[in-house]
């Protein structure tokens, strides 16, 4: 491999170093590339294809088919509707963070009238969703990132802003490298839907051994997912008192295997949380699982076109540039100003922002933090643990995360035709998120394959993208 490019980010969590992105490719000249792509119909995907394996030709998937109806039968407070429209005054409000957070929040404020101004610390928009280009036109990403047919309140925003062709359907089935190139696959494609179709998936999968699908069917049997089926509300209160639980200890104590958590069950906490099944809580996985029984779109996977700066944050900015909203880039909230009235009630006054040398104080009249973890821990003004609610947030721990961008001279996923694997004139391989049981890494993708538009070049093979927790790094 040539070229070797390192950029190192912060990614969320507690990092210190949280997001590091090797480019690194062979340069090897090639003819034209096969790979044409129309991102534009709104109707559904039509690959050819065999299997998960992508070539030639992919057609856009609009939002039109395959998400989930979140407005039915589905916990309501996680799906809002959109909010009312706003009769008081116009607002003058500055939030803090352009993560997907603060510009969902901004899109929100534009719509209801009041002015937005947000300050970001980075010189680049979309925090733990974001890119950049280098020096070299390669797009570096904070981290690889799915989307799944439950997502109404992303797909509401994304259509919003223009921005919902801009995804990719994936074959609706979760796949497994395992060591030596073994595929395993939970393939919920079916003639039937949710339930149905799940069952199908986990008593078909090739992932576990026959004892240990048993083991696993028992357990999701005694669990409140069964419950969400016909009580989504009642079942997730189910799961809420699940929150001090680890997934590991809820998943044995139901009849469930080591083996399922090693083999299945762990590179999808991982690819959730970046933690494995022992720290992860069994309210994160049964919410998820309770969403995957009930609703067949929900565990289909969409991936972006392209990078995240064009086709997500690039969208979305545009938008409430357009609506009237302003960014501040490189502008870092340093301390939150307020005083306290005579009554002990306390106000926000201001907030001291600097950008280099440069420091000023903004006055709004309401303020949002659209923080990542770290980043609220060192605003919070330190007396204000007082309040419970600030006080939890400092229970609130990040992960450190990696994520690894690899250029090659070849087909990496594709396993079978030794021969397509090293021509370099179209794509070829696995064209989905890809899960790793056996790897340091949890899950990655090949983004030549899966996001063509920023990402396939004329005469190059795969751009692995892979995530790991930062320890991956120190063995590298
Ligand atoms: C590697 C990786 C992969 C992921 N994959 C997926 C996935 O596949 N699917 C999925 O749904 N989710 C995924 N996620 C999670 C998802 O990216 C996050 O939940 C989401 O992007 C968080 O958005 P946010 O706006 O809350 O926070 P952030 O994206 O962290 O944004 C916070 C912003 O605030 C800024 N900031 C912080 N402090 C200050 C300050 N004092 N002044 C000014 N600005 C400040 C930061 O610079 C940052 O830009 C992934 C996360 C990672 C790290």
């Amino acid at each position: 491999m040539a070229g070797l490019l390192l950029q190192v980010g912060r990614c969320g969590g507690t990092f210190s170093l949280s997001s590091l992105a090797f480019s690194s490719s062979a340069h090897v000249k090639g003819s034209s590339p096969g790979v044409r792509v129309s991102v534009s119909e709104q109707k559904d995907v039509e690959k050819q294809r065999s299997g998960s394996r992508c070539h030639v030709v992919q057609v856009s998937a609009s939002l039109q088919s395959m998400m989930s109806d979140m407005s039915r039968k589905a916990p309501k407070g996680l799906f809002p509707p959109e909010p009312e429209a706003y009769k008081g005054p116009k607002l003058k409000v500055a939030i803090i963070g352009a993560g997907l957070a603060g510009m969902s929040t901004a899109v929100e404020l534009l719509e209801q009238g009041h002015e937005v101004d947000i300050y970001e610390l980075r010189k680049f928009i979309g925090g733990k969703a974001g890119s950049f280009k280098d020096k070299n036109g390669n797009h570096i990403e904070m981290g690889l990132h799915v989307f799944f047919g439950c997502y109404n309140n992303l797909f509401r925003l994304l259509a919003k802003v223009g921005a919902d062709n801009n995804l990719l359907l994936k074959d609706h089935t979760h796949t497994f490298i395992n060591k030596g190139g073994d595929v395993g696959e939970l393939d919920f494609r079916f003639l039937v839907g949710a339930p149905l179709h799940g069952m199908k998936a986990f008593i078909a999968t090739n992932q576990l051994e026959p004892f240990d699908k048993v083991a696993n069917a028992v357990a999701l049997a005694t669990s409140p997912v069964v419950r969400a089926l016909v009580d989504p509300e009642g079942a997730m209160r189910d799961i809420l008192d699940l929150d001090k639980v680890s997934f590991s200890v809820w998943f044995i104590s139901h009849g469930g295997t080591r083996v399922s958590i090693k083999r299945m069950w762990d590179p999808i906490a991982y690819a959730l949380g970046f933690i494995d099944c022992d720290k992860i809580s069994a309210r994160c996985m049964l919410t998820i699982f309770s969403f995957f029984a009930t609703k067949t779109e929900a565990s289909v996977l969409r991936m972006l076109n392209g990078s995240p700066d064009e086709r997500l944050n690039g969208p979305i900015a545009k938008y409430i540039k357009e609506n009237g909203g302003r960014f501040h880039l490189r502008w870092g909230c340093r301390e939150v100003l307020y005083d306290r009235t005579s009554e002990g009630k306390t106000y926000v006054t201001g907030l001291v922002m600097t950008k280099a040398t440069e420091k000023q104080i903004v006055k709004a009249d309401a303020y949002v933090a659209a923080c990542d973890v770290p980043g609220i821990h060192r605003l919070l003004p330190k007396p204000w643990r007082e309040w419970e609610f600030f006080d939890n947030i400092y229970k609130l721990l990040g992960v450190p995360v990696v994520t690894v961008q690899l250029r090659f001279n070849g087909w990496v996923t594709e396993m079978q035709d030794l021969e397509a694997s090293r021509q370099l004139q179209r794509a070829v391989g696995l064209d989905n998120l890809l899960y790793s049981a056996d790897a340091d890494f949890s899950c990655f993708a090949d983004l030549a394959l899966t996001s063509p538009e920023d990402y396939f070049k004329e005469g190059e093979g795969s751009l692995i993208q892979l995530v790991s927790q930062s320890l991956f790094l120190f063995r590298l």
